[in-house]
């Protein structure tokens, strides 16, 4: 067996980032922080070096990427806006909202998985920012994670994950809202569709269009994702530790020993090892930015099995409960 070469984690120096765009322009892979999860990045323009990501993550090739820009000029470049989308772009860029628009033809059939669209985001990260700006290059990105596996939210998460696989690992710091970005369908701007819910809230995209947003159908969600011509990539199960997890609307009062209790607050009384939390307060932020630390840290636990409690509420919450109603499915 050769021994895969070992993965260097770089801290975000000018130094450092000059570096990595010169290696993202040469057609290599860089695992970036974003202010949703870590993305595992490459040129979008590069059909090879976007293959490399399917590849290291062992993703599907049905499953399209998210093509990410450093500036709205660069819209245009690699899809065909309309009215909708430039008023989101406005209203929402940089930040969590991807929105999905016919495709131009730079963009390599890998990227958007043979299909006429294409997903772009405007992300807020100032590191990963700084990266697109000296690359000069629009950068394709899902989680830097192995495929079906919880997202990363730490340059730690994506050494776990990915260590053996790729060269390089951007450190940002853990990644402020947690949960991957909202994604909007508005190829047809008149039937905009919700096909991820994310930390940009269906109601604000409401306000934001002035009119209604179909909501993903619970059957949006796929295994058979270019028959099903919904969503395409929106897998039923994704996300999902390896220890089998149920939910509920409240965590019942008498719990197994040997498994693991997630609440939403911090819960009074004993706290044993078993017992964790999203945040202290319960508040939906917070829940989102360590859902998937916590839900790491438990798998790692030795647990027979884990229990979450589902987040109350709308906006933010239907992002949480998506998130793990797809890690608890079988
Ligand atoms: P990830 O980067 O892993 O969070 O996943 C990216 C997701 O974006 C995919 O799984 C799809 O759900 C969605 N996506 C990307 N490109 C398209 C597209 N052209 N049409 C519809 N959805 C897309
Ligand atoms: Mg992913």
């Amino acid at each position: 067996m050769t021994q895969s070469p070992a993965v260097r984690v770089y801290r975000g120096t000018p130094r450092n980032l000059a570096r990595l765009a010169a290696l993202l322009r040469r057609g290599e892979l860089v695992a970036v922080p974003t202010e949703t999860v870590y993305g595992l990045a490459a040129n979008a323009l590069d059909g090879r070096a976007c293959r490399k990501i399917f590849t290291a993550k062992g993703r599907p090739a049905e499953d399209p990427l998210i093509v990410h820009i450093h500036g709205l000029g660069e819209l245009a470049t690699v899809a065909e806006p309309n009215e909708a989308a430039l008023v989101l772009a406005r209203e929402f860029w940089p930040g969590p909202l991807t929105i999905v628009l016919p495709k131009k033809n730079c963009v390599p059939d890998v990227v958007s998985a043979g299909l006429a669209s294409v997903a772009v985001r405007m992300p807020s990260h100032r590191l990963f920012r700084r990266l697109l700006r000296l690359a000069r290059l629009p950068l394709a990105a899902p989680s830097a994670n192995p495929f079906g596996y919880v997202s990363p939210t730490t340059a730690e998460h994506v050494r776990a994950g990915l260590g053996r696989k790729i060269r390089h690992i951007l450190d940002g710091g853990p990644s402020h809202i947690g949960v991957e970005s909202t994604i909007i369908d508005l190829r047809d701007p008149r039937h905009p569709r919700l096909l991820r819910p994310g930390a940009v809230t269906r109601q604000e995209l409401e306000r934001a269009l002035g009119r209604k947003i179909t909501a993903p159908a619970a059957k949006a969600a796929t295994d058979r994702p270019r028959m099903a011509q919904i969503a395409p990539g929106l897998l039923q199960r994704h996300y999902s530790p390896r220890t089998p997890l149920v939910l509920h609307g409240r965590i019942p009062r008498r719990r197994a020993a040997g498994e693991a209790w997630i609440f939403q607050a911090k819960p009074a009384g004993r706290l044993g090892p078993n017992v964790f939390w999203l945040d202290e307060r319960g508040e939906m932020s917070g829940v989102a930015r360590r859902l998937f630390a916590i839900l790491r840290r438990a798998d790692q636990g030795g647990f027979t099995r884990l229990h979450a409690e589902r987040a109350k509420g709308s906006g933010l919450a239907e992002a949480i409960n998506d998130r793990l109603r797809r890690a608890a499915a079988r």
